[in-house]
């Protein structure tokens, strides 16, 4: 398991995020960056970056697995409270970017396509970019939720 890797899109994102030119990170915890994710349709969205470039869950520690996992519903814990949807999805694929990441999705009542997995939504639907006032409001709530969460 390496730091990064050379040409991996997710090992840039944190070294952005590294370097404070990140705009949408929301916390850094033990094993992840978390980030508010650009399909904000699904307003609350958040994707968790592992810090280290690992590729699969399965080749990970037990130990370092069950952190993570720990991690990652904390993060759905601080997007319910938030957001308040109706259900979370959970998604780990690594299909296009091979370094560990998981995809943590509000799902509302309201959605006539909520029964589907939300990449059934055209991206142009999905890629709801928040007005930057109210992108900030829902960064600071789900930074201090998941701070409260974690202390
Ligand atoms: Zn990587």
């Amino acid at each position: 398991m390496r730091d990064s890797a050379a040409g991996c899109g997710i090992c840039g994102l944190i070294e952005r995020i590294r370097t404070g030119s990140f705009a949408d990170f929301v916390a850094e915890l033990d094993l992840h960056y978390v980030i508010l994710g650009e399909a904000q349709f699904y307003r609350g969205y958040c994707t968790l970056l592992f810090k280290e470039h690992a590729t699969e869950l399965h080749c990970l520690a037990p130990k370092t697995v069950r952190a993570a996992f720990d991690e990652v519903v904390a993060v759905a814990r601080a997007i319910a409270t938030v957001v308040n949807p109706l259900r979370l999805n959970y998604e780990n694929l690594g299909n296009q970017e091979p370094h560990l990441h998981w995809h943590v999705f509000p799902r509302f009542a309201e959605d006539p396509m909520r029964l589907a997995p939300v990449w059934m939504r055209p991206e142009s639907e999905r890629k709801v970019i928040l007005e930057d006032r109210e992108r900030r409001r829902l960064i600071d709530s789900l930074r201090a939720e998941l701070a409260r969460r974690l202390s």
